[in-house]
């Protein structure tokens, strides 16, 4: 309904154009029609007035020459057949010709007392034209008289064109009259039949507002005075305006006066407003017709329509709402075969999909759930610490172990800068792990300090890729404290008990070697055999001893070297005549290679460094059958270090046995086989304490001719070590240049 307004509001303003277009063409029109008509009328009297006043020149100079006037006369009757009559008057009114229709009339009259002989005695030489009158038939009659004026001229009576009608000065110029009556039917007939538009037509009134010409006849006859009308009125105060006003018979018109110039007469043209606008009634009528068939008809299509769609778009939205509400099995159903059932069709569908949806996402969420308890309780329950990490560093989740690394409980560390709260430390140093980049860390002997004590852990760092979940680092911390603490305590109980049985054992080396002393003397040769033997257990006892103890030392950080200026050559020559002896009983060779005959120093600890050589000697030794060679090399190399290399021709030792070499307890499985005597701790000691000397240890690669063990030292740098040494003199050099392990 609301799209007609826009059509009803167009077509009121098309009608309202419409009309005024149609009023100002109908004016324009009704002048035009005024002017020709008056215009008509105008000439039909100036031709009758010109002719009366040609013939009047005429009998003004002749003076009435009767055969001649009357001949003219005559002429006259016969060409112009709207002439009824036609008479000539003398000076007194006479009649001095006249003819009728039919002829000449013989009985003239006395014509004083008539209107037009009055008339034209007053119009001081102008034309006289009656007021209309009509005759027994019922025609139109008018009289017209023109005066008969004195002329001066002499005239040639044969060529009258040239004389002048003669002026009026006097009422004595005026010599007579010319009178002629005519029937104006014609003339009427033209006017009275003039149509403008539908119903319009053309009266005539003169100057008083009688009626002269009206088409209706009988309209005519009952109204000769008609001065009230108001374009009569308007004419008669000498305006010719074209207006709406009400017509002689009372009708709504348009109406245009105009005025005629040969008599005070007006042309009134009119046309009922009615008839002006019978186009654009119509036009009215069909677009209200239309549009009333239209809101008739969008009524009809809206309830249609209601039906038809509004019914389902009810059924859609409410099952929209009942999908959205969860109600995934209501079933929307549209009976019409069109697109709301494809929608409605697709609506179901969707609840089903929706349900499957819901459904498997329930179903993976139970899951994902169980896996969460399940993991949750994984986590809570293992003894190692795990903590999740997002990106900023705080903690997303953590469970108990790990909390209490820090004496507290999950919830109270949640959300919290993991570096914030446990203060990791590493080989004394203040220690944070790896949490940017992503890969997985592993870092061994971290301690975490409370209070007093102190954990010791193992950590395990998994960095994820930063977008891809929320969780960025995940932290497993085993705390290997118990076993550390056990370790100690193993240590602990090592050095007690070799601390313990050195005093005993040196009572027994003391009463052997004073027995040793006497033993040449007194004792047979089966018992000196014997006592030998006690001799070498209690040297190898004293040895493993020593060793127990450098280990426990070592494992507990607390071997401790003295650095000073060593004269490493005379040492390495030193230890190795020592062994010569010994070499010799086995026949084997020792040779020592030095390249400089002067002496080569180093930083270091003497006796700690014996330890090491005479162990790589021994070594050497020990594991080549006799007849062997061992060769000592002390070199140095171009960056400044001094290369101990103490090479055999014995068995060697195979490469995939050799990274296990300088490890606690190791004996290579050769080494058992063959028997020799061994703790597996000697190589061990001697890394540790070169290690502690700033140098390297190792093994020359298999070359399958023996072994080559070498140690490397930094050369002694007076302008380095002096100062270093010269501070520490007084307490005979440097000690414990870095301990392995903070003592708690
Ligand atoms: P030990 O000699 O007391 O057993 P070490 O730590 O000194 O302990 O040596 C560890 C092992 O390395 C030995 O048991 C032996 O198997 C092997 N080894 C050491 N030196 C040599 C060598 N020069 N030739 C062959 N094997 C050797």
């Amino acid at each position: 309904m609301l799209s007609l307004v826009p059509l009803f509001v167009v077509t009121i303003l098309l009608v309202r154009a419409a009309r005024a277009q149609l009023l100002q063409a109908a004016i324009t029109k009704q002048q035009i029609i005024a002017s020709d008509t008056a215009a008509n009328v105008d000439k039909y009297l100036a031709d009758k007035i010109n002719i009366l006043f040609f013939q009047s020149r005429d009998y003004s100079l002749r003076k009435f020459i009767e055969p001649d006037t009357s001949q003219n006369l005559a002429i006259l009757m016969k060409q112009d057949s709207n002439l009824e009559e036609v008479s000539l008057l003398d000076q007194q009114g006479k009649q001095k010709i006249a003819f009728n229709k039919n002829s000449l009339i013989n009985t003239l009259t006395d014509q004083s007392g008539s209107d037009a002989f009055k008339a034209v005695s007053y119009l001081a030489g102008k034309e006289f034209i009656s007021s209309v009158s009509y005759n027994n038939k019922g025609d139109p009659i008018l009289t017209i008289a023109v005066p008969l004026l004195r002329t001066n001229t002499v005239v040639n009576l044969n060529d009258l064109s040239q004389a002048d009608l003669g002026t009026y000065k006097t009422p004595d110029d005026i010599q007579g009259a010319l009178v002629a009556t005519y029937n104006i039917s014609d003339l009427w007939q033209s006017v009275l039949s003039t149509k403008v538009g539908h119903g319009g037509y053309a009266y005539v009134v003169d100057g008083l507002g009688n009626l002269v010409a009206h088409p209706d006849n009988k309209f005519l006859v009952s109204h000769q005075k008609i001065a009230n009308v108001k374009a009569v009125t308007e004419f008669i105060n000498g305006k010719d305006t074209t207006q709406n006003t009400v017509s002689e018979t009372g009708q709504n018109v348009i109406s245009t006066p105009h005025k005629l110039t040969r008599t005070n007469w007006a042309v009134i043209v009119e046309e009922p407003v009615s008839s002006i606008y019978a186009g654009i009634n119509s036009f009215i009528k069909l677009a209200a017709v239309i549009i009333f068939s239209a809101a008739i008809l969008s009524i009809i299509l809206s309830l249609v329509f209601r039906s038809q769609l509004v019914g389902p778009i009810k059924q859609l939205s409410f099952g929209a709402r009942l999908l959205g509400s969860g109600n995934f099995d209501h079933k929307i159903s549209i009976k019409s075969n069109d697109e709301l059932r494809e929608l409605a069709d697709t609506f179901n569908n969707m609840g089903l999909d929706i349900k499957r949806l819901v459904r498997n996402l329930e179903s993976k969420n139970l899951s994902l759930y169980t896996e969460q308890t399940k993991l949750s309780s994984i986590i809570s329950s293992v003894s190692d610490g795990i903590i999740a990490l997002n990106k900023k560093g705080e903690i997303v989740s953590i469970n108990p172990p790990a909390a209490q690394l820090i004496k507290k409980v999950p919830t109270q560390v949640q959300g919290q800068k993991m570096t914030d709260l446990f203060p990791w430390e590493h080989e004394g140093q203040h220690f944070e792990p790896e949490l940017n980049k992503p890969g997985l860390y592993h870092y061994s002997d971290l301690i975490l300090p409370r209070g007093n004590e102190f954990s010791y852990l193992d950590m395990m760092v998994s960095v994820i890729h930063p977008k891809q979940s929320e969780v960025t680092a995940i932290i497993t911390v085993h705390d290997i404290t118990k076993l550390r603490e056990l370790d100690f305590m193993k240590l602990d109980f090592v050095a007690i008990a070799a601390h313990e049985l050195r005093t005993p054992l040196t009572v027994i080396q003391g009463y052997l070697s004073l027995l040793n002393e006497d033993a040449l003397k007194q004792l047979s040769i089966y018992n000196l055999e014997n006592l030998q033997k006690a001799i070498t257990g209690s040297n190898q006892l004293r040895s493993l001893i020593n060793k127990l103890l450098s280990i426990a030392r070592i494992e507990r950080g607390e071997l401790e070297v003295n650095i000073a200026k060593l004269d490493l050559s005379r040492l390495v020559k030193d230890i190795v005549d020592q062994h010569s002896t010994a070499a010799a009983q086995k026949e084997q060779h020792i040779f020592y290679h030095v390249p400089t005959d002067g002496h080569i120093y180093v930083p270091g600890d003497s006796a700690a460094l014996s330890e090491v050589i005479n162990n790589l000697i021994g070594n050497a030794l020990k594991y080549t059958d006799s007849g062997g060679k061992v060769d000592v090399n002390l070199l140095v190399n171009k960056n400044n270090e001094v290369r101990v290399e103490v090479a055999d021709n014995g068995p060697g030792i195979p490469s995939s046995l050799r990274a296990r070499l300088f490890t606690k307890f190791y004996r290579a499985q050769r080494s058992l086989i063959a028997g020799s005597r061994g703790t597996g701790l000697g190589l061990y000691i001697s890394k540790s304490i070169i290690e502690l000397h700033h140098g390297k240890i190792g093994i020359e690669p298999d070359s399958g001719k023996g072994s080559v063990f070498y140690f490397t030292l930094p050369l002694y740098d007076p302008v380095k070590h002096d100062m270093l040494l010269s501070n520490k003199k007084e307490s005979g050099g440097i000690r414990g240049w870095f301990k392995k392990r903070p003592t708690g």
